[in-house]
């Protein structure tokens, strides 16, 4: 790649910098001031997929000069970019004199891959700033209105991948399930494609009763959630095609949900005879 030429310097960014900066799950209010500030500062904007326009069109609302923006994800059909050449893209610029914004789902360094970006950029001698966003885990809880922790029934929670990198290995669901006996909610990321990996190990240490929820497109006008057991974690995704990008939890922290959920279903034939 060879770097473009530098076109926004001036004397206070000598230093090449970029940020790394959480967009949040996607609701444009769940943007941080911080965010939409560093967004507003920089020339390039290198977007992820799970970016929308709604947040972009938030933060750069009233700039007189637009950043030049890069998808660098799947949407419009294109294949995901290479981890490799993003990296690169970022360094070129940012070493071109580019202020680069990376901006990421959630948070960067939850599952963002921000982790290994920023020790790329430091290792070329690049300034690095991160920008928290509100992760896909407490966006989906927040709109399940039930907390992660509690301190009747978890005094902990696991944030965790359901996808392994390639060759990689899958989380040891059976351990996992007996770190939730012990009261800490589990929270997986990237899980619901691998749901019955997910299902079957973790009933090997959790009672099939216990409780699970899936809410996909968390804090979007889309978003869709089911509330129900382990046992049913499975049949329940296939039933309400669920799929990515989703969430799900698994714990007691869910039981009252779980009995609402219960409880409707129960009085829903009922309400549609009286309808
Ligand atoms: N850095 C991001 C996670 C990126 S990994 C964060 O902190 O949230 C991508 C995964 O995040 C998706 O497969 C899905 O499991 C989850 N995710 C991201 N946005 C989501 C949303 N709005 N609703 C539900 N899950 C979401």
């Amino acid at each position: 790649l060879k770097p473009t030429p530098r076109r926004h310097t001036n004397a206070s960014s000598a230093t090449p910098w970029c940020a790394l900066v959480g967009a949040g799950p996607g609701d444009p209010e769940l943007l941080t001031l911080k965010a939409i500030r560093l967004i507003r500062r920089g020339t390039v904007l290198l977007v992820d997929d799970l970016v929308g326009d709604a947040v972009l069109d938030r933060a750069l609302a009233g700039r007189q000069r637009l950043p030049r923006i890069v998808r660098v994800g799947k949407r419009g059909g294109c294949r995901s970019t290479p981890q490799a050449f993003i990296e690169r893209l970022m360094v070129s610029e940012a070493l071109a004199g580019e202020r680069v914004v990376r901006l990421k789902g959630g948070d960067p360094f939850v599952f963002g891959r921000g982790g290994e970006e920023a020790e790329t950029l430091r290792a070329h001698g690049i300034e690095v700033e991160i920008a928290n966003g509100i992760t896909a885990a407490m966006a989906a809880s927040a709109s399940l209105g039930v907390p992660l922790t509690h301190r009747a029934h978890a005094q902990g929670v696991m944030l965790v991948t359901g996808h392994a990198k390639p060759g990689g290995q899958s989380p040891h669901w059976p351990t996992l399930a007996a770190a939730a006996a012990q009261g800490l909610t589990l929270v997986v990321y990237m899980g619901v494609a691998e749901w019955p990996q997910l299902q079957h190990g973790l009933l090997l240490g959790l009672p099939a009763a216990t409780p699970a929820a899936v809410v996909q497109h968390a804090s979007l006008p889309q978003q869709r959630q089911a509330v129900t057991t382990l046992g049913e974690l499975g049949a329940t995704i296939d039933r309400e095609g669920l799929g990515s990008p989703a969430i799900i939890i698994v714990g007691d922290v869910l039981q009252g949900a779980l009995a609402l959920a219960l409880a409707l279903d129960a009085r829903a034939p009922a309400a549609l005879k009286s309808a």
